[in-house]
């Protein structure tokens, strides 16, 4: 067959076309969700071994579509990141997270969760305005910061600039910093030197290595060794299998996060576990 040119060069358009006419879409969609409240929070379990006790949950946007189909955050977070819709959202999400942790703690009282975390995006972070979106919801819902988590990825602190800033600045404000898919993205421990963080999540692709080889094994090894030197505490991600939690504990790792624990439930899904361990 002869190369021509010509013609991949429209097929290509066509396509990138329908990619861009795509992401328009939910760019739209997202708009006029965000108005009709579309979005709403689950909430998954995070457990210290070796009882599988829940000492905190993290917060994850699921958005219903009205003719029902559930999209993934990983469909429209980008779209929302892009579009900076998600400095809205994202407003919504903290706003709902607090309230939620209200009304556990009148439920359930103060120490029933230890902490309940929200994931932060890059752009996010370079809003001017996301210190005073912490700062009031925690102050209209009386949650103490401390009760709060926010997750970050490396990569989104990375550049430093305002991004750290704002950072630094809602640790000094009593919010716990967790970086999450620790390991994936790049400058991973400089990054532990000058960014105030509490909790390092250690990426599922390095629970999925336990129990393999010891070149598998040897990032989850190696991440317990830094954080204990360091004083920072662990959450081990994607744990699935009873084998990865007994290697997990093993190792010294103490809280874990995972479908083999609990999915992301419902707020009542939460509420009916926090009255099982009040009966324990
Ligand atoms: P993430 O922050 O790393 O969240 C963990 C993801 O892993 C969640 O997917 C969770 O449901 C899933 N997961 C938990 N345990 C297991 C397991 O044992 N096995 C497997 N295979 N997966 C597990 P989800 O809810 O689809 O969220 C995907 C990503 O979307 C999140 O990754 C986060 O980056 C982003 N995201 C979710 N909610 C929010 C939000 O409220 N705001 C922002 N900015 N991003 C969010
Ligand atoms: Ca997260
Ligand atoms: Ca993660
Ligand atoms: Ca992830």
């Amino acid at each position: 067959a002869t190369l021509n040119p010509g013609q991949q060069l429209v097929r290509y358009d066509a396509s990138l076309e329908r990619r861009l006419t795509q992401r328009a879409t939910i760019a739209a969609d997202l708009r006029r969700a965000l108005t009709a409240g579309d979005f709403h929070l689950l909430y998954q379990p995070i457990v210290e071994l070796p009882d599988g006790r829940m000492t905190g949950v993290e917060s994850l946007i699921r958005w219903s579509r009205p003719d029902g189909t559930i999209v993934s955050p990983a469909d429209f977070i980008p779209v929302a990141e892009d579009t900076g819709l998600i400095v809205e959202l994202g407003a919504w999400i903290i706003d709902e997270v607090c309230a939620q942790a209200a009304a556990w703690r009148r439920r359930h009282g103060p120490d029933a969760l230890r902490s309940i975390a929200v994931n932060v995006s890059a752009r996010q972070l370079l809003d001017p305005g996301l210190m005073d979106v912490v700062a009031s919801a925690l102050a209209r819902h009386g949650v103490p910061a401390a009760q709060l988590t926010v997750e970050i990825t490396e990569t989104a602190v990375f550049g430093g600039g305002r991004a750290l800033a704002t950072v630094t600045a809602l640790s000094q404000l009593g919010v716990s910093i967790a970086l999450d898919d620790f390991g994936t993205g790049h400058s991973s421990l400089g990054l532990l030197r000058t960014c105030p963080v509490d909790i390092i999540k250690v990426d599922k692709s390095f629970v999925d290595g336990l129990n393999g080889t010891p070149q598998q094994e040897a990032i989850a090894i190696a991440l317990t060794g830094i954080a204990d030197s360091m004083g920072l505490r662990t959450v081990a991600e994607g744990v699935e299998t009873v084998e990865q939690a007994q290697r997990l504990f093993e190792l010294g790792y103490r809280f874990v996060q995972g479908f083999h624990f609990a999915r992301p439930l419902p707020p009542a899904g939460i509420d009916a576990m926090l009255e099982q361990a009040h009966k324990l």
